[in-house]
């Protein structure tokens, strides 16, 4: 994730640094080392950052799922842990997906590619590579 996307993000949370610091578990100096492109921003703070922007949406409950938005065939799809957990608006979250057509090896490569997908742009305005 690039530092500016992080700010934006904690803007569109309408949270200060130190608010967010207490949500994502980190310190201030941290949230602030993000922010300023100091420090990379680590996978388990990126992830629990796009949560939080997904449930704070009004509509959570609406937010289609990942097999319908990608057209997902049903022998795919109750293979993958998305559809086991019932989180096809959270595919994103859940390691082990299978898009790909096998899950990825790290949250860095799942994130390349869920960047990428209608579901995870479809409510939070990422950028395609998050560089
Ligand atoms: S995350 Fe799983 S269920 Fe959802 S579209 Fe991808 S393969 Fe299909």
């Amino acid at each position: 994730m690039h530092y500016s996307e992080f700010h934006a993000f904690r803007q569109k949370l309408q949270k200060t640094q130190k608010q967010l610091s207490e949500l994502l578990g980190t310190s201030l100096k941290a949230i602030q080392s993000f922010e300023q492109g100091w420090r990379k921003v680590p996978g388990h703070i990126e992830r629990q950052l796009l949560f939080l922007l997904t449930m704070k949406k009004k509509d959570v409950k609406k937010i289609r799922s990942c097999w319908e938005i990608q057209n997902c065939p049903p022998q795919t799809r109750q293979l993958c842990p998305a559809w086991e957990f019932k989180a096809g608006h959270l595919c994103w979250f859940i390691n082990g997906t299978i898009c790909q057509g096998k899950p990825q090896n790290s949250w860095n490569h799942k994130m390349k590619i869920c960047r990428k997908s209608d579901v995870l742009s479809n409510h939070v305005n990422v950028t395609g590579s998050g560089r």
